[in-house]
């Protein structure tokens, strides 16, 4: 199929059809030209705030009592004042957030896993849709939305959403591999028909992509490499992102982003941190006072979602730590940057004596290791025992490198858990990820 023809069809498709997300994408794509995209964010913080004042119980609740509920934001300083919305505000008040003015065809309701806590559960506004972000972030590695695209995910679309995926995106070719464990002759086809449809995209979910980064490199197959590959969902290791791109010969994408709030941050191809979408999500790092630490320095990750007015999201404390930096990129993008966020800090390895291990120490501690598995887990019963549940790729590298994991934790923890390891049991899922943590004890805590 003829690019042009691809391009002539998308552009109809959502200029005739679809006019409303046309709009909102050109609209998206001319925020950034606002002179002052910071003037921009806060503006629309303002909006956002009277907004719930209005229509939202839990926040009129909330912020009754401030000053601000009688005269709105005035400055950003009025914003730091506002209380953060912890998971448990979210959890126990779903029904008072949701503004009073919406309606039921105008949001759709998400779930978040719960791989380390309780699960929470928001709406998104269908009215501002994540899709101009996400071109957005296509954009910046020059892959065009008509483009050919290859996704791989756990689990297969029903029927019916799959035909009418490939009728909506007709002529436009996208692939799926969908499956838990995809067996030798699917991937053949996969890669079959990768190779057949050059995409100039491959997505999807961090530890399956790897899984067939693994698989092409194990198996010596080359495939026709795509503009960029776009993984999401958990964080990355640096050297999985070094054996994909070897696999694959193609730069991955980092991205942040999470079920709350779906697009927060993606890096651009200079790969020096991530870009802050800051004209739709307002990013803070602060410290245990909520107020900001500065640049290059650890803080709590606040987020506020600029255009969710179905269910609104203000200072909601995710659980993950970050910094920002004080420099701009070199690609010339107007939007600010932040590190790559690794790991939550919920996720963590817990000793008798109140010790906590971080989920991104642990990953530093393994750093060299990952590659010889396909896939890692620690499990932290309820009595603080931790099992290392692995999946080799490389048998004797894997058991070597385990036995050296399992002593540096040990050590790391003071000797205060038992570790064992094991290749017999089963990585868990939560949902569709396969979290590095799953953390028994923090579930029995949180129960
Ligand atoms: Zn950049």
């Amino acid at each position: 199929m003829k690019e042009s023809l691809s391009k002539a069809v998308f552009s109809f498709k959502t200029k005739i059809l679809n006019p409303s997300l046309y709009k909102l994408h050109q609209k998206t794509e001319t925020n950034l030209l606002a002179k002052d995209l910071s003037d921009f964010n806060f503006k629309k913080r303002q909006a956002l705030f009277q907004h719930a004042m209005e229509h939202s119980k839990f926040y009129k609740g909330k912020y009754g009592k401030l000053s601000m509920a009688e005269t709105g934001l005035c400055t950003s300083e009025d914003f730091l004042q506002l209380p953060p919305l912890t998971r448990e505000d979210l959890r126990e008040n779903f029904e008072t957030i949701k503004a009073d003015n919406v309606a039921s065809s105008q949001y759709y309701k998400a779930s978040t896993s719960g791989s380390t806590s309780a699960p929470v559960s928001v709406l998104h506004d269908k009215r501002h849709l994540e899709t101009p972000i996400r071109w957005r972030i296509l954009q910046f590695w020059g892959v065009k939305p008509w483009e050919n695209q290859a996704f791989i995910y756990r689990f297969k679309k029903p029927f019916w959403e799959r035909v009418m995926n490939t009728i909506m995106w007709w002529p436009t070719k996208r692939i799926f591999l969908a499956a838990a464990n995809p067996s030798t002759m699917e991937l053949e086809h996969f890669v079959r028909s990768f190779n057949k449809i050059k995409p100039t995209l491959l997505q999807g979910y961090v530890d399956v992509v790897y899984e067939f980064a693994l698989y092409l490199l194990d198996n010596n197959i080359k495939i026709h490499p795509p503009k960029m590959v776009w993984v999401t969902s958990a964080p990355l290791f640096e050297e999985q992102r070094e054996l994909m791109e070897k696999a694959f010969g193609a730069p991955v994408c980092d991205q942040y982003g999470n079920t709350e709030i779906m697009l927060i941050a993606a890096e651009c191809p200079e790969q020096n941190g991530l870009h802050m979408m800051h004209d739709t999500v307002h990013i803070e790092f602060v410290d245990e006072n909520n107020q900001p630490v500065p640049p290059n320095t650890t803080g709590k990750i606040l987020l506020t979602d600029l255009t969710n007015y179905a269910f609104p999201i203000i200072r909601y404390e995710i659980g993950d730590e970050g910094q920002y930096r004080d420099h701009m990129c070199k690609c010339g993008s107007p939007l600010p940057l932040m590190d790559n966020v690794r790991g939550r800090q919920s996720m963590n390895i817990e000793t008798p004596s109140g010790l906590r291990i971080k989920g991104e120490h642990l990953m530093a501690m393994f750093k060299g290791f990952m590659k010889y598995f396909k896939e890692l887990q620690l499990v932290q019963e309820p009595d603080y025992s931790v099992t290392i549940i692995y999946i080799p790729r490389d048998i004797r590298k894997a058991k070597d490198a385990v036995h050296k994991m399992k002593s540096s934790l040990e050590k790391r923890a003071r000797n205060e858990i038992k570790v064992t390891i094991s290749d017999k049991q089963c990585i868990i899922r939560k949902n569709v990820k396969s979290p590095l943590i799953v953390s028994k004890l923090q579930e029995s805590h949180s129960h």
